[in-house]
């Protein structure tokens, strides 16, 4: 977010409103209260706003002539209205705006507030268009472009997949029914077979006179249907917002179910088959893979002497810690309770002990957590590792354990391999 444009002729809407945004974005905001300071800020910073808050009712423009100024300067604007009726819809939808606000609902700023964060989010997210009419695919973007998301073009369904392939991290794809060599069902399945929907969304649009199409383009894998004829940029925002919605909230799911609640590193069942994935690429290709088990000394003690909740932060102290030193190409997870395994590939036993040694002296020196009298809470940790590639990796995670087990055997605070 850089500068925010607030454009409002009432002083107390508008100091209510600049104080709403100043908290909410840590950036400049420029009031302008009438047309003519608008255009004195835009000739001073000409598009350099990330997007602005209009009340277009200016005294010395009434008709929204402040709108088309912030277009042709490609800024993004959140309008205010008093009220909602068709013609003002269809004024503000013609003007290429983001979003309107209802003036005189009291949660308006926040909604606008939550507006302009997804606006942010959008600049992160990938979309493709696939249709064969150039007028079509450039209106559509332009759409997008005003939500501020990233937008690819494909006339076909064959350069689309081309496009797919280059680009995995597209969110949702928009397609056409009718184009040549292939058509929209014919895409959707295509992209199925390779993108499953819980990565990427698609919605099928066309103007073809057929009430079957959206059920049909629904069973070819699309997730929504938009019809030419009937189409409202209203509408076509809110079908895209739910499309990518769920789409992040399959991946929220997926994230949580491989993160342990507590330090937010990966948890057992994450290593297990990510790990499976290194030690299978490891074999496979004669590259070396070592495992480490690490467990904190007397953990006990520390619930014991100062409750559950110190020990609850000697965890997350020692997860930032690995986390700081690790997870570049090694898996890191929290195995059980106060017991850490990381995996590390192409790094032979030389490389390895210094390493551990490394984190093992690192931990010892940190302060975890501030006790509560002032005092810095210190631990240390022992270190069981498996130098070597095993039969799999079950008995590679044993063969640590068991190294693990001698170095608390041998006194703790050191590493065993
Ligand atoms: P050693 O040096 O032999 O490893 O001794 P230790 O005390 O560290 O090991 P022990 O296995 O005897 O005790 C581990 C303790 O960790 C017992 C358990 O209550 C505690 N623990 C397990 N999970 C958590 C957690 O999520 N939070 C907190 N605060 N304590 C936990
Ligand atoms: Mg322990
Ligand atoms: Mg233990």
């Amino acid at each position: 977010m850089k500068n925010i444009l607030l454009i409002e002729q009432s002083q107390m809407f508008g100091m209510v409103a600049k104080k709403k945004l100043s908290e909410a974005f840590n950036v400049p905001i420029y009031w302008a209260r009438t047309y003519k300071e608008v255009k004195d800020l835009l000739d001073e910073f000409g598009g350099d706003f990330s997007c602005a808050l209009v009340d277009y009712n200016l005294p010395d423009a009434a008709t929204g002539e402040v709108l088309d100024a912030l277009i042709s300067f490609g800024i993004t604007s959140f309008v205010f209205t008093a009220d909602v009726n068709d013609e003002i819809r269809e004024m503000v939808w013609s003007k290429k705006v983001a979003d309107y606000i209802l003036k005189n609902d009291p949660n308006s700023l926040e909604y606008v507030i939550a507006s302009m964060r997804q606006l942010e989010k959008n600049q992160q997210t990938l979309i493709l268009i696939v249709d064969d009419s150039r007028t079509f695919r450039t209106n559509l973007s332009e759409l997008l472009y005003v939500q501020k998301f990233r937008v690819l073009n494909a006339a076909d369904g064959e350069s689309a997949l081309q496009i797919l392939e280059k680009y995995p991290e597209i969110k949702l794809v928009i397609t056409d029914y009718n184009m040549p060599k292939m058509d929209g069902y014919q895409l959707c399945q295509q992209i199925r077979t390779r993108y499953k929907a819980d990565k990427m969304a698609i919605i099928g649009i066309s103007s073809a006179d057929d009430r079957s199409l959206g059920a049909r383009f629904i069973k070819c894998g699309a997730n929504d249907f938009i019809e030419k004829q009937s189409f409202l940029v209203e509408e076509f925002y809110s079908r895209i917002m739910d499309c990518l919605n769920t789409i992040e909230l399959f991946s929220r799911l997926k994230e949580a179910a491989v993160r342990d609640y507590l330090t937010g590193l990966y948890n057992r069942r994450y290593l297990f088959e990510m790990g499976q994935q290194l030690f299978n690429e490891a074999k496979g290709s004669g590259r070396s893979l070592a495992c480490v088990l690490l467990d904190i000394d007397y953990f006990k003690n520390i619930n014991d002497y100062f409750g559950h909740d110190m020990g609850d932060k000697a965890l997350c102290g020692l997860a930032d810690l690995l986390r700081e030193k690790l997870e570049k190409n090694e898996i890191l997870a929290r195995t059980g309770g106060e017991e850490f395994c990381i995996l590390i590939p192409d790094l032979d036993t030389s490389g390895l002990v210094d390493l551990a040694e490394d984190l093992r002296l690192a931990i010892e020196k940190r302060s975890m957590a501030l006790l509560e009298d002032g005092s810095e809470l210190h631990f240390t940790c022992s270190m069981g590792i498996c130098t070597t590639i095993q039969e799999d990796l079950d008995q590679m995670i044993k063969l640590a354990d068991n190294k693990l087990y001698e170095a608390k055997e041998a006194g703790r605070n050191c590493i065993r391999f």
